[in-house]
């Protein structure tokens, strides 16, 4: 992945391209991967960095959702955990099996979601992670050590998935290009072009690196924009009714110490009647979330006060010891792009199916839905944009693609196992070059190869791009990822080939960003 030859590619004149796909999240993502595995020539442009949307903030389970079988969404329960198997058969590298368990305070809630859970397990099928059982309080607190004890009458065990969203949207990226896709980071798209009755030929876009705009025509293009996607839906036609109702959700980031072991908690019922998770992450603790109706999407989304208390009175309910704003080591917000329905009484009610529209030029927006189902989603957005496009009609193949990296056993180096078979190639770059072995932090386990390695083979372009997804610095702890940033910048300007005032820039632009990670003590 080239930025440079990407760039040349589109830039070159040639005929239309099949598909144009605005947005580099999961939607667009999966559906370069679907389209480009067809044989179709597509192009993705995003407008920041891949990933650097919702698809990069959410809670990354890969679930079916116990909260929709509570609603009663049978259908999306089943597609989801279908999904979620297909999913760790083609990249067991990046998502695993995560117990979980419903700590029980209730006489009545061993029986209430022990039943709930078996009905999950029944739906999962063959694609089961795992059976769930009814645990004593004396089991429950061997798998959690740090539950409070206090009233504790057991729990429910179950299993569901657990993976790195942006490290997943990275080696969606791999594969994509790998087929034949041309991807495009920081190329923003300012405009649609029409003929002259009206239907859609093409987009002008800009490359926010130089500022220079550009021009492509397509016989498809897609609006996989995310929270964003009535903007472009607005470009298309200027009096387009809004369809999403976006809603915030925050996750805070703890030391691993408050949630020992290695299973997750879920409270299926917190005082707003959402569901809370606390996770183990990448050797932490991510607990959350919230769901805040909001009036204005933006790409860099802060948590409100009233959700941070929030998160921590929640989760100082079940953990032994209650953690306070100071324990707080990042806190990161994603926008859900909720499809508008008119019956629903608040955005946590609202489906989680996708919707697919077709505007009267010919603008197909794909919007909603979840990540665990991302591929199904670029199924069937493929499958509306072919024939929109009017192409020859060809298979989906993804239900049985290897996404890249794929191995089947773990790297030796727990650090290095996201990269998969990608591990090897890293341990070679630190052998060669062992000063690139040093972690970078003493907080966090990243260090120089995996900054060099993001800038030569994943496109990483700026300091955000590095500390925030391809490795989860930021998310992880935000003051230690600030205080990493010049070493992170200096090994960045050495392979751009970047100068000092480079490299200040974007200190301070990531500083910037940190702050929206930073919860101060008080
Ligand atoms: C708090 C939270 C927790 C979640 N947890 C889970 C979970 O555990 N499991 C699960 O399955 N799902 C989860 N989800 C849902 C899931 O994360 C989203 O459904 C998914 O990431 C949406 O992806 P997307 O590609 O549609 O949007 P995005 O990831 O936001 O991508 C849209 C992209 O479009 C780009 N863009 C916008 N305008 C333009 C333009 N003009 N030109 C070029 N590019 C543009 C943006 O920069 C952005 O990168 C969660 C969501 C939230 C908010």
């Amino acid at each position: 992945m080239i930025r440079e030859i990407f760039l040349q590619r589109i830039t070159r004149p040639g005929p239309p391209w099949d598909l144009a796909v605005v947005g580099g999240g999961a939607t667009g993502m999966g559906m370069a991967v679907d389209a480009a595995a067809r044989g179709y020539q597509v192009v993705l442009l995003e407008q920041s960095d891949f990933g650097k949307g919702t698809s990069s903030r959410s809670t990354k389970l890969a679930h079916g959702g116990v909260r929709y079988l509570q609603q009663g969404n049978i259908s999306l329960v089943m597609e989801a955990l279908k999904e979620r198997g297909l999913l760790l058969r083609n990249a067991p590298h990046l998502v695993h099996d995560l117990p979980f368990v419903v700590p029980n305070y209730q006489w009545w809630e061993a029986p209430f979601y022990g039943i709930g859970l078996k009905v999950y397990d029944l739906l999962a099928g063959q694609y089961g992670f795992g059976r769930s059982v009814v645990l004593s309080p004396e089991q429950t607190l061997a798998r959690i050590p740090t539950l409070q004890r206090e009233g504790l009458r057991g729990g429910v065990l179950y299993h569901d998935g657990q993976f790195d969203d942006s490290r997943l949207l990275l080696s969606l990226a791999q594969t994509a290009a790998e087929r034949g896709a041309c991807l495009l980071n920081y190329a923003r798209v300012t405009r649609l072009l029409k003929v002259e009755d009206q239907t859609l030929s093409g987009l002008e876009f800009r490359d926010q690196e130089t500022g220079r705009e550009y021009r492509l025509q397509a016989r498809c293009v897609i609006n996989a924009t995310g929270p964003f996607c009535d903007e472009l839906r607005l470009m298309d036609e200027p009096q387009a009714e809004s369809m999403l109702a976006p809603s915030q959700g925050v996750h805070i980031v703890l030391d691993r110490s408050f949630l020992a072991g290695d299973t997750a908690i879920m409270v299926p019922h917190t005082r707003d009647g959402r569901v809370m998770f606390a996770i183990p992450w990448h050797g932490h603790a991510v607990v959350g979330t919230t769901d805040t109706p909001i009036l204005q999407p933006t790409l860099e989304p802060q948590p409100l006060d009233g959700e941070i208390e929030f998160i921590l009175d929640t989760a100082g309910n079940y953990l032994s010891r209650r953690p306070g704003r100071a324990d707080i080591l990042s806190a990161f917000t994603g926008i859900r792009p909720l499809v508008r329905s008119d019956r629903a009484s608040s955005t946590a009610a609202l489906s989680r199916e996708h919707t697919i529209t077709i505007s009267k030029s010919g603008l197909l927006t794909i919007a909603g839905g979840k990540w665990t189902t991302y591929r199904k989603m670029a199924e069937d957005g493929v499958d509306h944009a072919a024939v929109l496009a009017g192409l020859k009609e060809r298979p989906c193949l993804t239900r049985d693609l290897p996404i890249h990296g794929w191995q089947k056993e773990p790297a030796k180096d727990k650090n290095l196992a996201v990269y998969g078979s990608d591990a090897a190639a890293l341990e070679q770059l630190m052998r060669d070059q062992p000063a690139l072995a040093e972690p970078l932090h003493p907080a966090l386990p990243i260090c120089g190869a995996q900054v060099v390695w993001a800038v030569r083979e994943e496109m990483g372009r700026t300091l955000d791009d590095v500390l925030a997804r391809r490795t989860r610095a930021l998310f992880l702890n935000a003051r230690a990822a600030v205080a990493m940033a010049p070493a992170v910048a200096r090994l960045m300007a050495a392979a751009l080939g970047r100068d000092q005032s480079w490299q200040d820039r974007q200190l301070s632009e990531f500083k910037q960003i940190a702050s929206h990670f930073i919860v101060s003590p008080c």
